[in-house]
């Protein structure tokens, strides 16, 4: 949505729609694990979505929502059912109580860090990526403020060293694959990393 030169507002398409299509459009933030899309859909717009995303536990092949597997450790394990969740890879399964609690404690952490500080940010990355998948929501999260806060820094320092800019590249290629999957088509917050990985030019300019 914007609002052009005239003051009109525009609905873009973010992506090329072909005659006789179903338009889709999104009511709720897509970088948002599904329970906690569903419970705002629900309060805020009285529905229970029923979207492909929705309705598949591994949310589109992103596992946006899954722990890594307490068990085997390689698989991830994602909500199967209200009072279940289930590993990926040794299928093993496990009580709503025990991952709900790992995802919990994660949450409350991320709430009291100070979300505009580097090293608080890239310790909570290191310390959540050992129990959570590595695109959780909550990872994620961290991982555009922490994109944020070097992109200022860069923009701040008049000779942003290599390291800096390194990690801004990382964290956008990091981001995009599964922005694509989530938010495909054209969007601000895409945008917003595609500029980050343009870094990378600057630096090969650089050396
Ligand atoms: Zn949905
Ligand atoms: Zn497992």
């Amino acid at each position: 949505m914007s609002i052009n030169d005239n003051n009109v507002l525009v609905c873009h398409a973010s992506r090329p729609i072909n005659k006789g299509d179903t338009i889709y459009y999104n009511y709720t933030d897509p970088l948002k694990g599904t329970a906690l899309r569903q419970q705002h859909l629900l309060i805020g717009k009285y529905f229970e979505c029923k979207c492909s995303r929705c309705e598949d536990h591994t949310e589109l092949g992103t596992y946006m929502s899954s722990a890594i597997c307490p068990d085997c450790k390689t698989g991830y394990v994602s909500k199967s059912s209200d009072d279940d969740w289930t590993c990926s890879d040794c299928q093993k399964q496990f009580e709503h109580a025990n991952i709900g609690h790992i995802v919990k404690c994660c949450t409350d952490k991320f709430d009291v860090i100070n979300k505009k500080d580097e090293k608080e940010l890239e310790e909570y990355i290191r310390h959540v990526s050992k129990v959570l998948a590595p695109n959780h929501y909550l990872l994620l999260d961290a991982m555009q403020r922490l994109a944020g806060v070097l992109r200022d820094a860069i923009n701040r320092e008049p000779h942003p060293t290599k390291k800096l800019m390194r990690r801004k590249i990382q964290l956008c290629h990091d981001l995009l694959p599964v922005l694509e999957k989530v938010l495909p088509g054209i969007s601000r917050t895409k945008g917003r990393h595609y500029i980050g990985v343009t870094v990378k030019y600057a630096i090969k300019i650089c050396t």
